[in-house]
């Protein structure tokens, strides 16, 4: 797929759309879209606002310290991050919310640890 390197339209062109602060529709707001491949700008703040990768990277390694049983190995670690790398959408910030992050960060853990996704979500 290729990565567009999304350009935001004027301030005179936003489009008013429904906008959510943590699920819940708080009326419409104008938003941005990319002139190359239309994809619109997600405006979320707080707890779904998109995170970069470095901030679960650092989950990873919290859910590697905490104390039990080890739970995934250096090389596991390092496949979940190249796999979130290789996500287009997870590090696509322009649209991806924090919430589609967290269910991408949890579907990569899991496809290499057998670790519930309680206990990943302990540490979101
Ligand atoms: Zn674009």
């Amino acid at each position: 797929m290729m990565k567009c390197e999304h350009k935001s339209c004027g301030a005179a062109e936003k489009v008013w759309l429904p906008y959510e602060v943590d699920g819940a529709e708080r009326g419409f707001k104008p938003h941005s879209y990319c002139i190359h491949c239309g994809t619109i700008k997600n405006i979320s703040s707080g707890s779904d606002k998109p995170k970069g990768i470095g901030y679960y990277i650092n989950v990873l390694s919290e859910m590697g310290k905490y104390p039990g049983k080890k739970r995934f190995t250096k090389v596991q670690m390092r496949l979940i991050v190249k796999e979130l790398e290789d996500m287009g959408d997870f590090c696509d910030t322009y649209w991806v919310t924090g919430s589609a992050q967290d269910r991408m960060f949890i579907i990569a853990v899991q496809k290499y640890c057998k670790i519930s996704e309680g206990f990943i979500k302990f540490f979101l």
